[in-house]
C-alpha cells in the first residue's frame, strides 16, 4: 500500500470517528442547503477535518469539497463528507463518506467507507480494489449487449413483453457446508441479483433500470413496440411512475414489495400511503424459500398471530397473509 493510500485510509478512520460520533445524536443540528439537501453538523466536521489534515500534512494539494467547495490545483482531494445526509440524519446506516484523490486530472485512489454498515471499499491506480481488505473485480457478467440482441429476436418473433433480470451465479457462490449445494445468491452476482439495503450505498432501489432502459431503446431503435418490465428494488411509487415518466420500461414489476403489502395499490388509491408497510429488502423471505419454508413477510409474520381465524404456516408460529387493514 503506498502512502497516498494510507493516508486517505487515516482519513476514511477520521470520518468514521466523526460520523459515527454523531449518528442518532437526539441533538443533531441539521440545516437545508439552497439547493433544498440537508446538511448536518457532521457533514461539516468531516469536511473540516479532511481540509485540517490535508492543509498540515500534504502540502501542496489541494480539497475539494462538497460542504466548501474547490480549492483547485494539479492534486485534490476529492470529498463527500456524507454521502446520502437524507439517511444519516434520519438514523438509517446506509450512508458513507467518499473521499479520492485526483492527480492533474486522474483519479489515482478512491475509498468508500461506511461505517454503519462496518464496510469500506478502497481502490488504487495500479493496486487493486478491495472491500475490507479482501480482493475484489468487476463482475463477469455479460454485457448487456448480449441481452440487447437476444430481447430484439426475442420481440422480433412476437413475444408479448420483454423482462430482463439479474441471476445469481454458481461461479461466484460461497463454498457450500458440507452437505449442502452450492447456492448461487450468496456471492457477488447474487447480492448484485437481490441486493438488499445492507449490501451497499446504493442500496437494493432500482439497480436493474439501467438494462431494462438499454433494452426498451435498442429495440425501439429497430422499431419494435414490445412492451418492456423493469423490476428489481422497485419499492415506492414515486420510483415506479418516474420509470415510467423517464421512458426507461414500459411496466413495473414489484416483487417483494407486493408481498411485503399485498395491499399497497388500493392504499395509494385511496391517498393512504402513509400506512402502506414498505419491504426492506432484508431478503428474509427469500431465505424462508430457500428453506424450502413456507414464504412470509418479516413485517407481518408474527403479527396478532391469536387472532380469530387468522391463516398460520405448518408451524404455527407465522402468519400466512398480511393482517387486514381498517
Ligand atoms: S420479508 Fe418482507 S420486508 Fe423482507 S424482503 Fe421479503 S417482502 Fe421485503
Amino acid at each position: 500500500m503506498g502512502p497516498d493510500l494510507a493516508f486517505a485510509l487515516s482519513l476514511a478512520d477520521d470520518a468514521d470517528a466523526l460520523t459515527l460520533g454523531r449518528f442518532r445524536a437526539r441533538d443533531l443540528r441539521v440545516e437545508t442547503k439552497p439547493d433544498m439537501t440537508p446538511v448536518s453538523e457532521a457533514d461539516t466536521a468531516v469536511e473540516q477535518a479532511i481540509r485540517a489534515r490535508v492543509a498540515a500534512e500534504r502540502p501542496g494539494e489541494s480539497v475539494f469539497g462538497e460542504e466548501y467547495g474547490d480549492d483547485g490545483g494539479p492534486v485534490r482531494w476529492i470529498v463527500d463528507p456524507i454521502d446520502a445526509t437524507r439517511n444519516y440524519v434520519r438514523g438509517i446506516p446506509v450512508f458513507a463518506t467518499l473521499i479520492a484523490l485526483e492527480r492533474v486530472g486522474e483519479l489515482a485512489l478512491g475509498v468508500v467507507t461506511a461505517p454503519a454498515l462496518r464496510k469500506r471499499w478502497w481502490a488504487e491506480r495500479g493496486g487493486g480494489a478491495f472491500a475490507d481488505g479482501d480482493p475484489i473485480h468487476v463482475s463477469g457478467v455479460r454485457r448487456i449487449e448480449d441481452a440487447v440482441f437476444y430481447a430484439a429476436a426475442f420481440a422480433s418473433a412476437g413475444l408479448s413483453y420483454i423482462s430482463v433480470s439479474k441471476g445469481g451465479k454458481f461461479e461466484d457462490a460461497k463454498q457450500p457446508e458440507v452437505g449442502w449445494a452450492a447456492y448461487p445468491y450468496t456471492g457477488p452476482s447474487g447480492y448484485e441479483c437481490m441486493p438488499t439495503v445492507y449490501s451497499d450505498t446504493r442500496g437494493p432501489f432500482g439497480r436493474n433500470v439501467s438494462l431494462s432502459a438499454a433494452i426498451r431503446r435498442a429495440i425501439r431503435e429497430r422499431g419494435i413496440e414490445t412492451p418492456v418490465v423493469a423490476s428489481g428494488g422497485i419499492g415506492t411509487f414515486a420510483l415506479a411512475e418516474s420509470i415510467l415518466r423517464n421512458g426507461e420500461a414500459d411496466i413495473v414489476a414489484a416483487a417483494r414489495q407486493s408481498l411485503a403489502d399485498p395491499d399497497w395499490f388500493r392504499k395509494i388509491r385511496l391517498g393512504r400511503g402513509e400506512e402502506v408497510r414498505r419491504c426492506e429488502f432484508t431478503n428474509y423471505c427469500e431465505a424462508l424459500d430457500q428453506k424450502h419454508k413456507e414464504v412470509t413477510c418479516k413485517l407481518w409474520d408474527r403479527v396478532g398471530l391469536d387472532e380469530l381465524g387468522v391463516a398460520l404456516d405448518q408451524t404455527r408460529r407465522r402468519r400466512l397473509v398480511a393482517p387486514d387493514w381498517p
